[in-house]
């Protein structure tokens, strides 16, 4: 059935008269629903539905994993989800979000700087550091929960970050967790910088820290993963970890690069890789911002990939893709588009969820409203821990 694009701008105009957030966030998830049901062809779900009696088989006697992906700064609808902005997202409309649970209404009501969001998704609670300070995140980790609880070692728990800035998200400073129970954070661009050793314009593309503040440079000194460790635990040389830098065209292609070689050679139970290349729309050309999305579409499914082919890790993980937020509608007085996140705006704080794989429903919408602080206690029920201080609840459409 063709779309109907004219009830899209009325639905649009109708939006930009609701003057309550709850009720924009309700719209938003809403149209996403129809969006998704129109082109991927997803059932409505409910948390009445039993999830586990439908839902994707778990290969026994495997150790079950996770992997969660930021789906880098977020963008709007209208450059992804919406019918206009589908041609962005070709891997994520017909090969991911078919396979998915997909939630349309994740609304976060923190900081929405990227380092404090993704520290909030990573703690289940809403982290208010400074954004831009070299802090650990107040609260247990994931990571720290993970393998307190089941008694897991450090080669088991993962983050691959896009900026130096990120160097702290592995490990909180709370009292009773803490003091190297935390993940081990891979810093590619780090890596990089030191691979080579000296100043070179090869990587500068490559190489840029955050798209908000070009002279933040935090000092490192969290639980980092080193360049000697790239050989011994990796099973990568330096000469050809650079070889192939030289061909990407993006950091998080890089990210990715290095993530794959980590599912190879360790492959973690939890690992978590957080995109950012879309957030280069704060330099304000949309190409560059469409360019992001596109790339990070293909990423996403990638990572899937790899997920579905690497024998450590088919048929037992499952694999949650989320924004760590949104962006400014143009409709907020404040917002210009899709250049920034600055207004707190619903569509700014209105993000989704995608589940796949092991343990889950496929092919269904849910856009009952959720926040992004569920996500730590959902991964709790799936691999067996408690997340006891995080605020959010266990996800019960996926349990
Ligand atoms: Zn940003």
């Amino acid at each position: 059935m063709p779309f109907d694009f004219s009830s899209l701008t009325a639905r649009r105009r109708a939006a930009a008269a609701v003057s309550s957030p709850r009720e924009l966030a309700r719209l938003l998830a809403c149209n996403r629903r129809d969006f998704l049901r129109n082109v991927a062809g997803l059932a409505l779900g409910s948390a009445l539905m039993s999830p586990s009696a439908m839902a994707r088989a778990v290969a026994p006697r495997k150790k079950r994993k996770v992997v969660v992906i930021t789906f880098g700064g977020g963008a709007r609808d209208q450059e992804t989800f919406a019918p206009e902005g589908q041609e962005n997202i070709p891997h994520l409309m017909r090969e991911l979000i078919p396979q998915s649970a997909f939630f349309t209404q994740v609304v976060n009501r923190g900081i929405l700087g990227h380092y404090v969001a993704t520290a909030s998704l990573v703690t289940g609670v809403y982290e208010t550091f400074n954004n831009f300070a070299a802090v650990p995140p107040e609260h247990p980790t994931v990571f720290e929960y993970f393998r307190k609880d089941l008694r897991r070692p450090s080669s088991d728990a993962w983050v691959v970050a896009p900026s130096n800035g990120f160097n702290r998200i592995g490990e909180s400073n709370h009292p009773s967790y803490g003091g190297g129970s935390g993940a081990t954070v891979i810093l590619p661009k780090h890596l990089l910088t030191a691979a080579m050793s000296g100043p070179s314009s090869d990587f500068d593309h490559l190489l840029r820290d955050n798209y908000e503040t070009p002279f933040y440079a935090p000092e490192l000194g969290g639980h980092e993963f080193e360049l000697q460790q790239l050989e011994m635990m990796l099973k990568l040389s330096v000469d050809d970890f650079k070889a192939h830098a030289r061909t990407l065209s993006s950091p998080d292609e890089l990210s990715v690069y290095i993530a794959r070689q980590l599912m190879r050679q360790v492959a973690p139970s939890l690992l978590w890789i957080t995109m950012h290349d879309i957030d280069i729309a704060h330099a304000g050309a949309f190409s560059l911002y469409i360019d992001g999305i596109r790339r990070t579409d293909r990423l996403c499914a990638e990572v899937w990939k790899t997920i579905q082919s690497e024998p450590e890790y088919a048929g037992n993980t499952t694999l949650f893709i989320l924004p760590d937020f949104g962006r400014d509608s143009d409709n907020d007085s404040g917002g210009n588009g899709f250049q920034h996140h600055r207004t707190g705006d619903a569509l700014s704080r209105t993000t989704w969820m995608m589940a796949l794989g092991a343990g889950v429903r496929e092919g269904v919408v849910y856009d009952r409203p959720m926040e992004p602080t569920d996500l730590v206690p959902t991964i709790g029920s799936i691999l067996g821990f408690s997340a006891a201080l995080s605020q959010g609840k266990p996800i019960p459409e996926l349990l």
